[in-house]
């Protein structure tokens, strides 16, 4: 334990990469010619859609350990103290409800999907006829766009208006256009059709999904990164706001809650939401010419409505998502706000001044209502309101995220809260940004039911973080939200699944209904759309193919940044690389590893069979047989899978070169990142992945399959068509035991008999830039593309 472990480093100073030696592949690798630079995406073994979203993702409540080591056990969030909110049956009839439409005929199966594909620069549209090799990165550093996009050619703003103005002309004849239908109130999903109304035969044309199938329309141009906005002056963007007065819900909505922080400029500066456009901007402005639009880009209002946010409520990469792109766009001058569910367990310690702005919300539930309050509160810089409904369902009091058989309604429960706050609240966001199933009925009572109550200013951004959940339920959830009429609803162009007859889809419900849908990097966008990883969602994502694409997510550079990281006992940086070796040291004095030469191993992230679960066990021996150590943190909701890794964690509770965490613990997974020399991620799908994002910034060599955004991000050192100062880890195709030991085998061959490549390898990857930065500036085009829409 003593030893001082002597660690591949060179004692001269760093010289870049050699191009030669990098490209040179490894003599002991087995089976390496399985890493091949542009294969097409496998199908993922084993893995099926989830029919029952009540077992969806989960926090783990491992039981701890019985070697010592464990005393220092899994950290959960702390839970709240009080017990489960008081039961009171509250439930009570709400004058004002929406009146559900009569129900109208169905329209015909949608169009066979069309050849065309969205071209979206940064928001790149999935490509069938052509994976996007690693060279072809467009959304990221600045890349080019893979041929057949748009994205080498930035469009005007003044083209988008041009098709803004299009769009508003009457009827191009095609069937289920503008022209096919006038539009059935109320499912506008374009501003042009807010002054449609009439009767709806066939699939409606405004609806943001009918024009989309019919209309091909230009995609949002990225930004050039030159002309990045000026951020907002730091002052203005971390003062502390006075806390909106909650209005009287009784009262029409006049003035937003909450002020922008940054004072918007232009048509919406000073004017009360529910007012009209200007017609005509204030003669102080400049006409706006094609580049001047993009530069006074009007401050917007987005609202996040989501099941998660990183460290409140975390389960996984979803809650990392919310947290750093809320921050990067309020960074860039926007008013941002976040709506959460208020948890009884979340973590307090990060949430600040939190305290209740809306005492009397009643949101409509079955024949009643349920009595809610909403908190605000800050959670590092950002805006939060949370919900607490007082009902005895006790939705959000039950000590974990996930995991119980209602968890469609529960989450249906809070999307129509979310969106009943907006509106009683007067709330006009300019987008409302929803994550995955759960908050996907957001969109379907947006255009259902609020606009035609006032709200028809907000546009739909949904991402999707993983097909694999996807909320697929019964027929109860339209009666409980007061959508009724299964037979709208439950038709195949709207909710209906896919694939069980008789069910509903909300993420599909999410799909046809948002104005833009993003995935999170955009191999997976094409592995979803054409590529089987849809779980049967293919056939709805080619219908609305025109407004689906793919932005890699970022990671927050504040929190996950071994220059600053104070969860780790030496901060080190690219120049100062050899303070990772101090957190090498402390992380085996942590796990009672033993002192030696040996390269550590890890993995990060949940139990669950999507991971590669049985490529990790794999690995975890290969590496000991390889002369590496090996250490694990992950959780399960599953017990099965839960009971397998502790019986393989008693099995090695004897080695010195191997530790099993088992558990949820974000602050020890800080130092696993700066300790370990390579992270393992052999997924058997990854949607982005932010383990391999992470792992690069603290120069912890990814070891990946190649799928995914694990291929967007992740670019082999001897196999990849990018330069060799790009190349940052190692990856591999195939999911088999061959396929892994072909990359993890040549990592650890590389560390022990190369280890300045080694060295050069960890700086490329402390180099390549996974920051928020160009994710923002994609995100920010969809909002400029669906609000003019
Ligand atoms: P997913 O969203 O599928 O869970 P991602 O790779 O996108 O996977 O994100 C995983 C995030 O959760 C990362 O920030 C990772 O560090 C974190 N994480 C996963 N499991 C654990 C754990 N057991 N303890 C601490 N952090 C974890």
């Amino acid at each position: 334990m003593a030893k001082k472990p002597t660690l591949p480093t060179t004692e001269k100073p760093i010289a870049p990469a050699d191009p030669a030696s990098l490209a040179k592949p490894p003599t002991q690798t087995s089976g390496a010619a399985d890493a091949k630079p542009e294969a097409t995406p496998n199908s993922s073994p084993g893995v099926g859609p989830k029919v029952s979203p009540g077992i969806e993702r989960q926090q783990a409540e491992a039981p701890q350990g019985k070697r010592p080591e464990d005393k220092q056990a899994t950290q959960s969030g702390p839970v709240k103290a009080s017990g489960p909110t008081a039961a009171q049956p509250v439930v009570q009839s709400v004058p004002g409800l929406p009146t559900p439409e009569a129900p109208k005929a169905e329209p015909t199966r949608p169009e066979p999907p069309t050849a065309e594909r969205a071209a979206t620069p940064g928001v790149q549209a999935p490509n069938a006829s052509e994976p996007a090799p690693y060279s072809k990165q467009p959304s990221r550093g600045g890349a080019a766009s893979p041929p057949g996009t748009q994205a080498q050619t930035p469009a005007p703003v003044s083209a988008i208006k041009e098709r803004v103005v299009e769009r508003e002309e009457p009827a191009r004849g095609a069937p289920g256009s503008k022209s096919g239908a006038s539009a059935e109130a109320p499912v506008p999903g374009r501003r042009s059709a807010e002054a449609t109304p009439g009767p709806a035969p066939g699939i409606e044309p405004r609806h943001p999904a009918a024009g989309a199938v019919t209309e091909p329309v230009r995609p949002p141009v990225v930004e050039p990164r030159t002309r990045t906005l000026p951020e907002a002056p730091a002052e203005r963007r971390r003062k502390p706001e006075a806390e909106p007065p909650a209005e009287h819900p009784a009262k029409p909505p006049v003035e937003p809650l909450v002020e922008p922080l940054v004072e918007p400029s232009g048509a919406r500066a000073g004017r009360p939401f529910a007012e009209p456009e200007p017609s005509a901007p204030p003669e102080s402005a400049p006409a706006p010419g094609p580049y001047h639009y993009y530069e006074q880009r009007p401050s917007l209002y987005v609202v996040h409505v989501t099941p998660e946010m990183a460290p409140v409520a975390k389960v996984g990469g979803l809650a990392d998502v919310v947290f750093g792109l809320s921050r990067e766009l309020a960074i860039r001058g926007n008013h941002v706000e976040i709506i959460l569910p208020k948890y009884d367990n979340l973590r307090y310690d990060h949430i600040f001044q939190m305290h209740p702005v809306y005492e009397d919300l009643w949101v409509p539930w079955y024949e009643g209502a349920i009595h809610c309050t909403v908190y605000f509160s800050f959670v590092h810089d950002r805006k939060c309101f949370f919900i607490e409904p007082h009902s005895q369902d006790n939705f959000f009091n039950r000590g974990s995220l996930y995991g119980f058989k209602d968890d469609v309604l529960r989450f249906a429960f809070f999307s129509r809260a979310a969106i009943e706050f907006l509106w009683k609240a007067g709330k006009h966001p300019d987008v409302i940004h929803c994550h995955d199933w759960q908050t996907a009925l957001v969109p379907v009572f947006l255009y259902e039911v609020y606009q035609s109550l006032g709200m028809h200013h907000p546009r739909v951004c949904l991402t999707i973080h993983n097909f694999l959940h996807q909320g697929v339920t019964g027929v109860e959830v339209l009666r409980a939200t007061g959508l009724h009429r299964p037979e709208r609803f439950m038709a195949y162009e709207r909710l209906g699944d896919n694939n069980h007859r008789g069910a509903l889809n909300l993420l599909k419900g999410g799909i046809v209904y948002s104005n833009f849908i993003a995935t999170v990097s955009p191999r997976y966008a094409f592995e979803t759309k054409d590529s089987g990883q849809g779980f049967g969602l293919e056939p709805t994502l080619h219908t609305h193919h025109m407004k689906y694409g793919g932005v890699v997510n970022g990671v927050d550079y504040d929190v996950w940044n071994p220059e600053v990281d104070h969860h780790i006992p030496a901060r080190y940086g690219i120049d100062s690389i050899d303070g990772k070796y101090d957190n090498k040291r402390a992380l085996r004095h942590r796990f009672m590893l033993a002192e030696s030469e040996k390269p550590i191993v890890a993995f990060i992230g949940r139990l669950d069979p999507q991971k590669g679960l049985e490529l990790v066990r794999h690995a975890i021996f290969y590496s000991l047989e390889k002369g590496a150590q090996f250490v694990l943190l992950g959780s399960s909701p599953d017990p099965r899978i839960n009971a397998d890794f502790w019986g393989l964690k008693r099995m090695l509770n004897d080695s010195p070169d191997c530790h099993l965490e088992l558990g949820f613990d974000e602050d020890l997974s800080h130092l696993i990142y700066a300790g370990a020399d390579m992270m393992l991620v052999p997924s058997q799908f990854e949607p982005c992945g932010l383990t391999q994002l992470i792992a690069l910034r603290y120069g912890t060599v990814p070891v990946v399959r190649s799928v995914g955004g694990l291929a967007d991000t992740v670019f082999d050192k001897d196999h990849s068509l990018r330069p060799l100062h790009e190349r940052n880890g190692y990856s591999f195709e195939t999911y088999d035991a061959p396929g892994l030991e072909s990359a993890l085998g040549r990592a650890i061959a590389c560390y022990y008999n190369h280890p300045d490549h080694f060295r050069d390898l960890m700086k490329n990857a402390m180099r390549s830039d996974n920051s928020w930065n160009h994710p923002g500036q994609d995100y920010l085009n969809i909002y400029d593309f669906i609000r003019h829409r």
